[in-house]
C-alpha cells in the first residue's frame, strides 16, 4: 500500500468513526423511535435503553456549550440543552445527575427558589467534544433511559438523531397487515430492536407499490414543534378500536380496489428492511372513540411509607422516602422539606419508584426532618421524619 492510499484508507476510517457519535459512550439499544405515536403527538426525539439502570454518563458530540439546564418532577425531568459547535441543539432528558459545574447552578437555584423545579437559562458552561455532561437516570417519567432530541439552531424543528449517531436496531419491521379504510387502506408495521420484543418502535420510511408503480411514500426526517404539525399524527396514524397488540396502523390515502395487492416496503432507523405483499381484503378497523376520563375524588392524604438508605449508582448513600395516594400525582409545589432551623432541604422526586430521595450533601441524615406535602386535590400530611437513627 502507498502512502497516498493509505491516507485515503485512513481518512475513510477515521471518517466513518467520526460519524459514529454515541451518546452513552457505548452501544445502546433504541426502545422508542422518532416520530413514534404519543397519541396527541409524535416523539420528537429517541430513547435509548440503559439496560434498567441509572448513572451511564451522557457524553458531548462536540465542542459546545450547555445553554439551558431544567430540574423537575415531570416531563422531561433533569435535562439539559446543548448547542454544538454546528449550532444545533441537542436536548437530552430523564438525567438522575448533571454535571456539577451544572449541579452546582442548579442547586443554588433551587435554595433561592425554594422550589423542586427550577430551569436556567442563557447559560454559558462549556464543554468538549467527549466530556461527561451528565449521567442518565430516571427522572420525569418511567424506567432508566436516556431520551435525545436533535433540533435545528432555533429550536423550532425536530432532526431525526440517528442521522448524526449511532442508533442500534437489530432487527427489521415487522409489516402485519393491510386493508381498506375510509377514502384508502390502512397497513400496520411494527419494528423492534433486539430480542425480547419489549417496545414497539415505528418505522423511519413506508413505500407502498401497486402493480410496480409508487402509489405512497413517508420518511420521518425532522417534525415541526408547531401545535399544528404535531396534532397531524391523527391523521398519518389510526387509533384503532379494541387493538391491543403492538403497531401502528398508517393511514394511506390513494384510491385502490378492493381484493387488490399492494406491495409494503418498511425501513427502520438504521436501514433495515421488510417488504411483503398484502391483499386489501377485510375492512374492519374502527377508529377508537374518545376514552373518556373519569374524574376520580381524591379524599384521602398521602402517607409516608418506611424510610430507608440506599446507595446511588456512584454508591453515594440516599434517604429514599416512598410516598403512597390515591392518585399517581402530586402537587409538588406544596411539597417541601425543612430542617430544625426551617430551611429548605433539596430533595428529588423518582417518579418510576414513587419516592422522595434526598442525598447526604444535602443533609445529614440525622436531624429530623419536617415534611409538608399536599396531593392535587389538596389533602395535606404534615409529618416529622427521620432517615437514620444513629450516626452514619
Ligand atoms: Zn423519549
Amino acid at each position: 500500500m502507498g502512502i497516498r492510499s493509505f491516507a485515503v484508507v485512513f481518512f475513510m476510517v477515521f471518517h466513518a468513526v467520526a460519524a459514529q457519535y454515541q451518546p452513552l459512550g457505548r452501544t445502546a439499544y433504541l426502545t422508542s423511535s422518532f416520530g413514534e405515536s404519543r397519541v396527541t403527538r409524535y416523539h420528537a426525539g429517541i430513547d435509548f435503553s440503559t439496560n434498567k439502570e441509572e448513572g451511564w454518563p451522557v457524553i458531548a458530540p462536540s465542542d459546545g456549550i450547555v445553554e439551558y439546564a431544567a430540574r423537575g418532577a415531570f416531563g422531561y425531568g433533569r435535562h439539559i440543552k446543548f448547542k454544538a459547535k454546528d449550532e444545533h441543539v441537542w436536548l437530552f432528558a430523564h438525567l438522575s445527575q448533571f454535571n456539577p459545574k451544572i449541579d452546582t447552578l442548579i442547586r443554588k437555584e433551587v435554595l433561592k427558589k425554594e422550589k423542586p423545579s427550577v430551569s436556567l437559562s442563557s447559560l454559558k458552561v462549556r464543554f468538549k467534544k467527549g466530556d461527561t455532561l451528565a449521567y442518565s437516570g430516571s427522572t420525569g417519567i418511567g424506567d432508566p433511559h436516556l431520551h435525545i432530541e436533535r433540533r435545528t439552531p432555533d429550536s423550532k424543528i425536530a432532526l431525526n438523531p440517528c442521522k448524526d449517531m449511532k442508533c442500534t436496531d437489530t432487527i427489521a419491521p415487522f409489516i402485519i397487515d393491510a386493508m381498506p379504510f375510509e377514502d384508502g387502506f390502512t397497513v400496520k408495521i411494527v419494528d423492534y430492536s433486539r430480542e425480547p420484543l419489549e417496545n414497539p418502535m415505528s418505522v423511519y420510511s413506508l413505500d407502498i407499490y401497486q402493480n410496480k408503480k409508487l402509489i405512497f411514500g413517508k420518511k420521518y426526517d425532522s417534525l415541526s414543534f408547531a401545535n399544528k404539525d404535531m396534532a397531524k399524527i391523527k391523521e398519518d396514524l389510526i387509533e384503532a378500536e379494541n387493538d391491543t397488540s403492538a403497531g401502528n396502523w398508517h393511514f394511506i390515502k390513494a384510491k385502490v380496489k378492493a381484493e387488490s395487492k399492494v406491495l409494503v416496503v418498511a425501513k427502520d432507523f438504521v436501514n433495515n428492511v421488510s417488504k411483503k405483499e398484502l391483499v386489501l381484503q377485510k375492512d374492519s378497523l374502527k377508529r377508537r372513540t374518545k376514552d373518556s376520563v373519569e374524574a376520580v375524588l381524591d379524599t384521602v392524604p398521602p402517607r409516608l411509607g418506611k424510610i430507608y438508605l440506599k446507595p446511588d449508582f456512584a454508591g453515594r448513600l440516599q434517604c429514599r422516602i416512598p410516598v403512597v395516594d390515591s392518585l399517581s400525582g402530586l402537587d409538588f409545589d406544596s411539597v417541601d422539606f425543612r430542617d430544625k432551623e426551617s430551611k429548605w432541604v433539596i430533595f428529588d422526586y423518582h417518579f418510576n419508584t414513587k419516592e422522595f430521595v434526598i442525598e447526604r450533601r444535602d443533609f445529614d441524615f440525622i436531624e429530623p426532618l419536617k415534611v409538608k406535602l399536599c396531593d392535587k386535590s389538596h389533602n395535606c400530611t404534615e409529618k416529622g421524619v427521620k432517615c437514620a437513627a444513629s450516626a452514619l
